[in-house]
């Protein structure tokens, strides 16, 4: 099978097109078809050596997001069969691949109405999403919400989750396209991360009274403003990170406000069986869409991790097999 293979950390020019063996599934493991992986931005930064104790073993193959068919199943491996369609949370051999080796509670099942490109874009930002907004954040509905950086996987994933509750959604993006893509999501207000003045107008658009929540995609750059931005009470939830960042503390206790930190891969398991229940209900409901920018074949996946770290997200990058 044809898969992308990491030799030496690096940068994307280290992401190899290779052929290599089909991998056999143990007997409490399953092999799937890939028909789409999703690119997450932390797939570049292990690439490039640089997730700390999460760097993979070298040679890996990149990718936890995928979406596809069963093809094989473990006799250990329970209730799945072949043909079913389904979309990783994870796999044991990397996903920008034509098969994959799952475990099977890394596997949930992909609902008719979604494709397998929207497939390879559900886990991480769906996931991140949810778990920032309602489990870290608490938000309520009639609460307002600052989507920081709307227009890539978390965020369209953001606004999304937040509609279908109730919250209202301030969401900001760099380019004109990701404006558009972030009003057609459904947020009511949308500005442009890269305009001047532009965290004033967010604050006229709640009437000065400040945004309830706070997802960041930026924190390095936007954290010490955001904390200026709050209402009382106000909530941060720090999703993205590329560096450091002055704040001032006296901004959070004028508003007895907080700043909270999410880490996907840091879950607990009664937690993400609450994620996976409301991911299934929304999908199915149709309130959840992943929106997919741009597929590209998997060859092309050097090109993916050079695109997903440049301005003008739209959605997901997904590769194709
Ligand atoms: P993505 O698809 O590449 O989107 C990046 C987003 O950041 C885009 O909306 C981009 O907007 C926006 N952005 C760029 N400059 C910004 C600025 N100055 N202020 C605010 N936003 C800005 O990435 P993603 O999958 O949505 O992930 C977003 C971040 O969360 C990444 O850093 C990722 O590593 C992190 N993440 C963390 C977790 C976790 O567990 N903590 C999980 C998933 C993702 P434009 O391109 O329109 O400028």
């Amino acid at each position: 099978m044809k898969a992308i293979r990491v030799h030496q950390f690096g940068g994307p020019e280290v992401l190899q097109l290779q052929e290599v063996e089909v991998p056999r599934p143990g007997s409490d493991e399953v092999l799937i078809r890939v028909k789409a992986a999703g690119v997450n931005p932390y797939d570049t930064y292990m690439r490039s050596g640089a997730y700390g104790a999460r760097n993979p073993n070298l040679p890996y193959t990149p990718g936890s997001d995928a979406a596809g068919t069963v093809e094989e199943v473990g006799a250990a491996a329970g209730h799945l069969k072949t043909g079913m369609r389904v979309y990783t949370t994870g796999t044991l051999s990397g996903a920008y691949a034509e098969f994959a080796l799952c475990k099977p509670d890394q596997l949930q099942p992909l609902p008719e109405r979604i494709t397998y490109g929207q497939g390879a874009g559900i886990y991480v930002p769906y996931a991140t999403a949810y778990r920032s907004l309602f489990q870290l954040a608490n938000a309520k509905p009639g609460e307002t919400i600052l989507v920081h950086g709307a227009s890539g996987g978390v965020g369209i994933a953001a606004i999304q989750w937040a509609r279908a509750v109730g919250l209202k959604v301030i969401g900001t993006a760099g380019t004109e396209k990701g404006m558009q893509l972030i009003r057609e999501q459904g947020a009511e207000h949308c500005f442009n991360h890269r305009a001047p003045d532009y965290q004033q107008k967010i604050l006229d658009a709640t009437a000065g009274r400040g945004l309830d929540v706070i997802l960041e995609m930026l924190a390095n750059v936007n954290l010490g403003h955001d904390l200026k931005m709050l209402a009382h009470r106000g909530r941060v939830v720090v999703v993205g990170s590329r560096g450091d960042v002055q704040i001032t503390p006296r901004d959070l206790m004028a508003r007895e406000a907080r700043i909270l930190a999410v880490f996907l891969w840091s879950i607990p398991a009664d937690d993400a069986i609450e994620v996976h229940a409301a991911l299934q209900a929304g999908l199915k409901n149709g309130s959840l869409q992943p929106i997919v920018g741009s597929e590209l074949p998997l060859a092309s996946a050097p090109e993916a991790h050079r695109r997903i770290l440049e301005p003008g997200a739209l959605g997901k990058i997904v590769l194709i097999p």
